[in-house]
């Protein structure tokens, strides 16, 4: 299968994402803004029919639908219905259409020629009757009837009044009961006061019925609930149009971010390419003058590069020191066995070449063992046992079994008991390195000073000698690979890998080793291993 870029993926995730995002959210904003104006539509619809309910009375027998009475309002109709949902009064063009299926206190949809309807009914009953009757005469002035909602008027306490030739607050009370044609146990008193009316004292009387003379009436409140849903349906339609619009800008857009993030990781790899076809590990990648994740990505592989390369030409240096160090032995050999082969020599010149080849093998030999040794030891920690080790018993058994040439003394001072966690058989290596060097490059009758001590989270080992010393410029290089200071390639059979397995050892513990000298008077090598907490 065909491998998909970074690019192409990015850009069609991104147009993904922001498509979805887009729908998502505009269509959550739709929904969100249709539930709000359809309860802010309904909640306008009940709070309208509710006021209306106030303005709807029996005066004196007759229906009267006062003044204030709001037909119609903001898109919503209001119609007057009698109990038995018979048409009273309304200016609903669409009145004739829903006299049916009455709720009282509930917004229900209506759907009449293929439109739908939010409706609203509320029940009023004219149970709440009013009376003026005259204190003297006891004759009726006026009555009527309001229209409540059954249960919302409670009984208030009234006190009675009595006039002199005239009637009293119970006699008014009962001549309006009983012109209601209630009585005392279906009703309840509401007020029972005096009042002055037209020059005149009258008896106000208010109370409420359970079997109300005038019977219910409806009022219905309709508004067209299609003026919401067409708006929406315009909005949506927009929408699934603007969908292609956003996708392609979208595309767009992703395409184009993807592009310019993409670019320096390509800048990356290209230079990568072209370091890795041209073999050339001196090259380095332009990470441009910014500090990005990007910027830090190419400083990495530059780091990379650089530690590659400094790895790759000492590899190469090691190489060809080694097939050096080689070829001498092996050119002497090949000689002194032409030279023994040809007619020219006799037993003894024959004996000497093969002398001479024995030598040069012998130190072939050594310089074999020894790359082998720095070999096993690159070879990292793995393959050493490191045990916690009393390192004062093993210095001191090392310096002991240590036999010095040239008449050299060996002095040693080891605090007791240091422990450390060592592979025992390469802290003997590194220390008879160390003496061993101590001795080829000391004085006849020299000193070698050996001591062990220990510091704060440190230990420290040092072996100095009183020989030759080494000069300054070369300070830093004896513990590289093959490194020999002129001053001592001439009375010195080493290859100068001594040192750098000394190094190579003490790495591998965790340490470091030192070198303090002075050329014509003695080195000191110290070897420090840290202590962990
Ligand atoms: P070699 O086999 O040549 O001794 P080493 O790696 O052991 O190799 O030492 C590297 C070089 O460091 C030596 O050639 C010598 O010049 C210098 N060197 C090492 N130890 C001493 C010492 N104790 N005194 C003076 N020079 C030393």
């Amino acid at each position: 299968m065909r491998k998909i870029s970074f690019k192409s993926k990015t850009t069609v995730l991104i147009t993904l994402l922001t498509a979805i995002m887009c729908f998502a959210s505009v269509m959550g904003m739709i929904a969100m803004s249709k539930r709000t104006v359809n309860a802010e539509i309904q909640q306008q619809l009940i709070s309208t029919v509710e006021r209306n309910t106030d303005e709807i009375e029996i005066e004196n027998g007759i229906l009267e639908i006062e003044n204030d009475f709001v037909f119609y309002t903001n898109g919503i109709y209001c119609d007057v219905f009698d109990s038995n949902h018979a048409y009273i009064d309304g200016e609903t063009p669409h009145k004739l259409l829903i006299t049916d299926n009455f709720n009282a206190g509930e917004i229900t949809i209506h759907e009449k020629n293929g439109n739908e309807y939010y409706v609203y009914d509320t029940c009023l009953e004219f149970s709440k009757y009013e009376y003026e009757i005259d204190v003297f005469s006891g004759q009726i002035i006026k009555y009527g009837a309001d229209a409540v909602k059954p249960g919302t008027l409670e009984e208030k306490n009234h006190s009675n009044f009595f006039f002199e030739n005239g009637i009293s607050t119970e006699e008014a009370i009962d001549t309006a009961l009983s012109h209601a044609g209630a009585n005392r146990n279906n009703s309840q008193i509401i007020k029972a006061e005096l009042q002055a009316h037209e020059n005149r004292q009258v008896f106000l009387i208010e109370f409420t019925c359970s079997n109300p003379l005038y019977g219910n009436i409806w009022l219905r409140g309709s508004t067209p609930a299609d003026t919401v849903q067409n708006a929406f349906g315009a909005i949506n339609k927009t929408f699934i149009y603007m969908i292609p619009m956003f996708i392609i800008i979208a595309a767009l857009g992703a395409y184009l971010i993807s592009k310019k993030t993409i670019k320096p990781v390509e800048n990356i790899s290209k230079s990568a390419r072209e370091i890795s076809s041209g073999n050339d590990l001196s090259k380095r990648i332009n990470s441009g003058n910014g500090s990005d994740e990007i910027a830090v990505l190419a400083d990495t592989f530059n780091q990379m590069l650089q530690r590659l390369q400094t790895s790759f030409e000492s590899e190469k240096q090691f190489t060809s020191d080694a097939s050096h160090e080689l070829r001498t032995p092996l050119a002497v050999i090949k000689a002194e066995c032409e030279y023994a082969l040809s007619d020219k020599a006799d037993n003894d010149d024959k004996e000497e070449a093969l002398i001479s080849i024995n030598e040069q093998n012998e130190k072939m030999t050594k310089l074999v063992n020894s790359l082998l040794s720095l070999a096993r030891t690159e070879q990292g920690t793995q393959r050493f046992k490191f045990e916690k080790t009393n390192l004062s018993e093993l210095i001191e058994q090392i310096c002991e079994g240590f036999v010095p040439e040239k008449g050299i003394r060996i002095e040693y001072n080891i605090e007791n008991d240091i422990y450390y966690s060592v592979e025992a058989s390469l802290i003997s290596r590194m220390l008879e390195n160390l003496l061993s060097n101590a001795v080829r490059y000391g004085n006849k009758n020299g000193n070698i000073n050996v001591t062990l001590k220990k510091g704060k989270n440190r230990i420290i080992l040092s072996v100095k000698d009183n020989g030759i010393g080494i000069k300054e410029n070369d300070i830093d290089k004896i513990f590289g690979r093959f490194y020999r200071a002129d001053s001592s390639r001439s009375n010195s059979d080493g290859f100068g890998l001594g040192l750098a397995l000394v190094d190579r050892i003490v790495s591998l513990h965790g340490g470091k080793a030192e070198v303090k000298s002075v050329f014509g008077e003695g080195s000191e090598f110290s070897i420090t291993f840290f202590e962990k907490n």
